[in-house]
């Protein structure tokens, strides 16, 4: 590959290049054109010369068409010198231009931070609106925040397993997206609302240390910032303790921190722990914020809320977990005595505290995760007081019971939502400013236009009918 970054010009003074990227922006000075050439690693200024043969082609140059250039780097004179930009003191005295590709004025301007712009044109045009110089830095953000996850964890023996995305439907607490299937009619695969019990079985594989940066789909009304599909850093554990989980995530935070943005600091270290009941009573809110300075853009305040209530009302007045099923009940006192824990499921299920714990950060949750009953009569007993009939428990989380037939090890894990995280590192006010493509908040993709119609002879090949199209 003989393309060069823009980059890498600095090192070639002197020397020919070809460079391919976008025309920035154009000056005609009469004799000279001046214009600015980008690509992904930056800008660099070129100049043709009234007297090169590049000239003419010069002239039809406009923002954003797709060139070539030939010609040689030279350093500009000291007064020309340009500080903003990395190759600032040089430019290119062009010698051939080759147009590959033609632009028509854009819609929406892409050179400022675009927070000016209507959203919805923005996210029609979203491949336009990905050029501006934040979302490139988000979008890099994001892939190095990723990598370091992943290689900090792999480093520490575990490994990324792929779950699958057609998949049954789990009780994640909203309602499942549902794919239907044209081989086994009437049929339905769910998408997951995350991995959680695939990567409990894994543990029953004797996996032990499990992640994956894993996409999860949940099916909620629109209801502040969120989205239908997102991102989390999904983990599993086994013969661990919660406090084993809460450390590491504390050390994965403190340094991707240090790592990927020295810039901030932390408020307290070890991040503190407080119980949902102390959290509620001082702070009147189960994802405290506990920054020192609200203003402070660099401050990031984490901590764990622990000891959740295993069950909640629902304004509809019905009982839900408020983690999820698979979370392992506990008693006030800390103790764990399966009589009792099972009498208090059938009798006083509200009085039942669990495992479950909430990583929280500048007042945003940023993750759950439990430890998870493996004791078969407790799951079902949990399920049973969920309002699960015990005859259709095996027909819904068969795999999961009989599995524990086969020896489980103890486990636990968590999932920290990486949109979020990088909403909060980058100071973004929303997720979708750290997605590439992003939905509405009514769950609408307005550059691909989906979800859309599908046409009769799918419909027909999947045995649906439409009742009232309108
Ligand atoms: N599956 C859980 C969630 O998505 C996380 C966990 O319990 O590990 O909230």
């Amino acid at each position: 590959m003989k393309k060069i970054f823009i980059s890498e010009t600095l090192s070639k003074i002197g020397k020919k290049i070809e460079l391919f990227g976008w025309v920035n922006s154009v000056r005609s000075h009469g004799k000279l054109i001046f214009f600015d050439l980008r690509d992904r690693s930056g800008i660099i200024q070129c100049v043709v010369l009234k007297n090169a043969s590049a000239f003419e082609k010069s002239l039809k140059l406009r923002e954003e068409m797709v060139i070539r250039v030939r010609g040689k780097i030279q350093k500009r004179d000291e007064k020309l010198f340009n500080p903003k930009i990395l190759t600032g003191e040089i430019e290119v005295i062009v010698e051939d231009i080759q147009i590959l590709s033609e632009a028509k004025t854009l819609p929406i301007p892409i050179d400022s931070d675009g927070y000016e712009i209507n959203e919805e044109i923005r996210l029609k045009y979203r491949y336009l609106d990905l050029k501006r110089e934040r979302l490139q830095k988000n979008l890099v953000n994001r892939h190095r925040l990723i990598l370091f996850i992943r290689n900090w964890l792999s480093q520490r023996g575990f490994i990324e397993v792929e779950t699958p995305i057609l998949t049954k439907s789990t009780p994640e607490g909203a309602r499942d997206y549902l794919v239907p299937s044209r081989l086994h009619k009437g049929k339905f695969y769910a998408l997951p609302q995350s991995p959680q019990q695939y990567k409990q079985l894994l543990m029953v594989s004797g996996i032990e240390r499990y992640f994956q940066i894993a996409r999860c789909f949940r099916d909620e009304d629109p209801r502040g910032d969120r989205q239908p599909e997102f991102t989390q850093l999904d983990i599993e554990m086994s013969f661990i303790e919660k406090e084993d989980i809460l450390k590491l995530i504390e050390k994965l935070f403190i340094e991707i921190v240090e790592k990927l943005y020295p810039q901030k600091k932390i408020t307290s270290i070890p991040f503190p722990r407080l119980t949902y009941q102390e959290a509620i009573e001082k702070f009147k809110s189960d994802k405290p914020d506990l920054r020192k300075n609200k203003n402070d853009l660099n401050e990031l305040a984490f901590c764990f809320v622990v000891d959740f209530p295993m069950f909640e009302i629902l304004e509809d007045g019905n009982l839900n977990p408020m983690h999820h099923p698979f979370t392992q009940p506990k008693l006030k006192n800390d103790e764990f005595n399966k009589e009792i824990v099972i009498d208090k499921l059938r009798n006083e299920p509200l009085s039942l505290l669990s495992e479950q714990y909430d990583f929280v950060c500048n007042g945003y949750e940023i993750g759950g995760g439990s430890i998870r009953t493996i004791d078969k009569e407790i799951l079902i007993e949990v399920f049973k007081t969920l309002g699960h009939k015990e005859k259709d428990l095996y027909q819904k989380f068969g795999h999961l019971l009989e599995a524990f037939d086969y020896g489980v090890p103890p486990h636990g894990g968590i999932a920290p939502g990486i949109d979020r995280i990088l909403m909060i590192l980058e100071n973004e006010p929303n997720i979708r400013e750290v997605i590439a493509f992003p939905k509405t908040g009514e769950g609408r993709d307005l550059m691909m236009n989906s979800p859309s119609e599908v046409n009769d002879i799918q419909l027909k090949e999947l045995g649906i009918e439409i009742e009232n199209k309108n």
